[in-house]
């Protein structure tokens, strides 16, 4: 039989199973490090599929590994499943919330993790059928939104034996990922300073805001003196109460981003000392809470081209008139010009700028430009080589961590551009498990990647997944 059409036949014949679990975990909606529903029920259905399965690791009641087989090689699915707050919506064209303030699935991980778990089960099938030796896992990896799954499951080794990882992401583009992301670090600084009568003496006050502004303003000034492609936000979440009291405690909370990992230490360490001087400044204390850290994304080449060889063999989705239809609408909500500038700079064939959800194959790059957005991906692929592409999950234009990917994710299009992941991803799956010459050519890769900075967890010593940081509801 020709290898991968058992996995194939599979996820055809369990399309509306898979389906319905997807919606189920869409409907569910759940934050970051609050998954337990949602992964509750994919590990379910991998059980029911005969893996076996480990919950709660690495410290995160909503992680867990689903595995089958023994032996070498081993591939690992990755999956994801958190929602985001408030992008709540209905799945229609026009903005509906479906539950008022709730979240919703505004990046598609309930598409990620069900079409992972989709490819893992099918891969699973066609080995057993066929006698390959091999293991298949899935690793259900909470709170990639605020990159903390993926960094410590890492760091608890969970990774350690793995030969390859595939992942993939919703998108409005059918694509292998070529491109790098940005590293990043995020962090709370807290500055204690001692509360007085603001204007009857406010000489016995120690203004822990005035150390805020004081952090901020240096951090801009720092801006000049970092490279151009790194980037530092933050929001103050804490400024004090009211103005006739000198705060007493003040907080706030950055992220530093840059194309590599060692460029965000450095930049990190500068700030650290512009904390410290804001402190002195201001006659205050301080102390800083490491939320999480994360590596750039390398990308894999040699997994990428062969998921886009699949890509090309599975073809690519063909929509329907309701479709087109609801893509149509769908695209009276987008800013002028939105989209045409969204294609240019993902600089697409020609063709596409005429599609309304994609229905072609886009051709890999090589030179393609950081994103400059981080995913925890990045630490998985500095561990084991990584493939990642996207399939078209939503109507072309539509911005990310929107509630027309939340739309998107809970219909018809969102479900066939899952289905067809899976099947990429498990034949992908089955070629690396299969032919030794390819994951030769991974390794090696990936070896050359990483030859000069060893991995070492951006998570410093004593750091715990951020359970403690959940909204309070
Ligand atoms: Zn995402």
């Amino acid at each position: 039989m020709e290898q991968g059409k058992r996995a194939v036949a599979w996820i055809d014949e369990k399309a509306q199973a898979l389906i319905d679990l997807s919606d189920r975990i869409w409907e569910y909606a759940e934050v970051g490090l609050q998954e337990m529903k949602s992964a509750t029920d994919q590990a379910d259905f991998l059980r029911a599929e005969g893996f076996e399965i480990e919950s709660g690791v690495a410290g995160m009641p909503s992680a867990f590994v689903a595995s089958w087989g023994s032996g070498k090689p081993v591939i690992a699915f990755l999956g994801e499943y958190d929602a985001l707050p408030g992008i709540t919506q209905k799945p229609i064209p026009v903005k509906a919330p479906h539950r008022t303030g709730a979240p919703g699935h505004g990046c598609g991980h309930n598409l990620l993790g069900v079409g992972a778990v989709g490819a893992a089960a099918a891969m699973k099938r066609e080995m057993e059928e066929q006698g390959i030796p091999g293991t298949v896992r899935y690793y259900g990896c909470p709170a990639e939104e605020t990159l903390v799954g993926k960094v410590f499951m890492v760091k608890a080794g969970l990774f350690e034996d793995v030969d390859a990882a595939i992942t993939w992401h919703p998108s409005s583009l059918n694509a292998a990922w070529n491109n790098s992301s940005n590293a990043m670090n995020s962090v709370k600084f807290t500055f204690h300073g001692r509360t007085a009568h603001a204007a009857g003496d406010p000489h016995h006050g120690r203004s822990a805001l005035d150390a805020v502004e004081l952090m901020n303003v240096g951090a801009n000034y720092l801006r000049e003196h970092i490279i151009e492609k790194a980037r530092i936000h933050y929001v103050i979440t804490d400024g004090g109460g009211e103005p006739n009291v000198v705060p007493a405690h003040a907080q706030v909370w950055y992220y530093v981003r840059a194309p590599e990992r060692h460029q965000v230490e450095e930049i990190y360490a500068w700030l650290l000392d512009i904390a410290r001087g804001a402190a002195l400044m201001t006659g205050t204390i301080w102390d800083v809470k490491f939320l999480v850290g994360c590596y750039n994304y390398l990308p894999s080449k040699p997994i990428n081209a062969l998921l886009h060889k699949y890509m090309e063999q599975i073809g690519p989705n063909r929509w329907t008139e309701d479709e087109l239809e609801f893509a149509r609408k769908m695209n009276e909500s987008f800013a002028p010009g939105q989209k045409e500038a969204g294609l240019k700079a993902a600089k697409v064939p020609a063709e596409v700028f005429t599609q309304l959800i994609n229905d072609t194959i886009i051709p890999p790059k090589d030179d393609e430009p950081p994103m400059a957005g981080s995913t925890d991906v990045g630490d998985v692929s500095w561990v084991t080589p990584t493939g990642q592409f996207g399939t078209a999950t939503g109507v072309l234009g539509q911005p990310g961590h929107s509630w027309q990917v939340t739309a998107c994710s809970g219909m018809s299009i969102g479900h066939k551009g899952m289905l067809q992941a899976a099947k990429v991803m498990a034949l992908a799956g089955l070629e690396l498990v299969t032919n030794p010459a390819e994951l030769a050519k991974a390794r090696e890769a990936w070896t050359e990647q990483t030859k000069d900075h060893p991995y070492k967890t951006p998570v410093p010593e004593g750091v715990e997944p951020p359970l403690d940081q959940l909204p309070k509801h």
